[in-house]
């Protein structure tokens, strides 16, 4: 256990807080041990890679840093395979793994930071790719009784950027394994965004998976910061989904307003909207909106988890009051 520990190599927002302690998982044993000793009963937090938080204030707790780590073939035949991840292995190094071993299914979710056992906690998703469509069981463990608890596919309740790790059953469980399905061929996604422009920029007309592996991180190092020179915590808000009535009323009013139908209604980038308020590239002191991604809200240097939190307010009353779009978060706030 380390004492008055910093964290601020230790969220991709490189805010600079303090925790009371900081303690590495890196073994179930230590996890069952932990709880054993009732670690859990007290106020707490659970850390994976740190890039999907922001933390206003200094944890005056212990931080858990889970590190568990391990890839396991569970079975296998001649068009798929399950494998096992352990919660502490780092999201793009399961990736390369898959793509490396030609196993096809979460290519389009490369470079996104972080750790596989916080994944399915909002059901990272990219590219036209959910992890849920991947996902077929996650191992977790009561925080309180030590039950361990395998939760199925259908029973994790994903939805965009959502679970019942997020919310329903926020904080009842630490996550220590994933188990994904992959495949051994399989069509590849290309339809999303930009990565069917950059792979005829280079001649590609029958990509392969790394083809696909490879343009995805061109597309995302081309656009997004990378937290070790500005910090963030990617996407700040959720793309809302409004009714197709609210929709056509908004159609009406901004006829270049991009959309995308969905099941449940219309998806309008939150970017176009922020964008659309003047806030892409606005900077003040140290914190403010990336100037190529107005999703993204960046710490310059030696923003507070404050400021970035203030900002985020503003820009949810700014949209609130223009558009009649209520933003959610999609980052968490300590
Ligand atoms: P953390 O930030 O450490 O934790 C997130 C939450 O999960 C916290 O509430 C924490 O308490 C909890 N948690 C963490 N581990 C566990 C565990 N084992 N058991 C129980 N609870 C746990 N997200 C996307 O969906 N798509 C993207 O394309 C994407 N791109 C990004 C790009 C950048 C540059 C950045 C910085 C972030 C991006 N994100 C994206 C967000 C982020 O990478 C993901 O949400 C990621 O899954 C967070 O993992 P983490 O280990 O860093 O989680
Ligand atoms: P983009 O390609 O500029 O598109 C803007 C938004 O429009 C995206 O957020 C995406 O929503 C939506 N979109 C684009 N094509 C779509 C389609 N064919 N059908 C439905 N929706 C479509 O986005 P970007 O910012 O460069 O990001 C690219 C991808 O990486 C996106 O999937 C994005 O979610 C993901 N990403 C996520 C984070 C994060 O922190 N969550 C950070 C960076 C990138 P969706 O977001 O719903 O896909």
């Amino acid at each position: 256990m380390k004492e008055d520990f910093s964290l601020k190599n230790y969220n991709s927002f490189g805010i600079d807080v303090m925790a009371q302690a900081f303690v590495s998982i890196d073994s179930l044993e230590k996890l069952e041990n932990l709880i054993q000793l009732k670690s859990f009963s007290f106020p707490h937090f659970i850390l994976g890679g740190g890039s999907n938080i922001l933390f206003t204030k200094n944890v005056t707790s212990t931080v858990f840093h889970i590190k568990l780590k391990g890839i396991k073939i569970l079975s296998e035949n001649n068009e798929e395979i399950i494998v096992q991840f352990g919660a502490g292995e780092i999201w793009h190094e399961c990736v390369l793994w898959a793509v490396e071993n030609n196993y096809f299914g979460i290519e389009n979710l490369a470079l996104i930071p972080g750790t596989i056992g916080a994944a399915p906690m909002q059901n990272i998703g990219a590219y036209g790719v959910e992890i849920k469509s991947l996902i077929e069981k996650v191992h977790c463990i009561h925080k309180i009784t030590g039950e361990k608890i395998t939760f199925s596919n259908a029973e994790c309740e994903f939805d965009y950027r959502e679970s019942i790790f997020k919310h329903k059953r926020k904080d009842a469980f630490i996550i220590y394994a994933v188990d994904l399905k992959l495949k051994k061929n399989a069509p590849l996604q290309t339809s999303y965004g930009a990565i069917k422009e950059v792979l005829n920029s280079k001649g590609i007309d029958q990509p392969s998976l790394k083809d696909i592996f490879n343009t995805i991180v061109e597309i995302r190092n081309s656009k997004l910061p990378k937290p070790k020179e500005i910090g963030n915590a990617g996407s700040f808000f959720k793309n809302p989904i409004v009714s197709n009535e609210k929709f056509e009323s908004l159609k009406i009013q901004f006829d270049d307003m991009p959309y995308y139908k969905q099941n449940q209604g219309v998806k309008i980038p939150a970017a176009w909207l922020i964008e659309k308020l003047g806030f892409k590239g606005y900077r003040k002191n140290d914190f403010g909106v990336h100037t190529k991604q107005a999703l993204v809200l960046v710490n310059y240097g030696k923003a507070s988890g404050r400021e970035i939190f203030d900002l985020s307010t503003e820009i949810i009353d700014k949209v609130k009051n223009v558009f009649g779009i209520d933003l959610q978060r999609e980052v968490n706030i300590y």
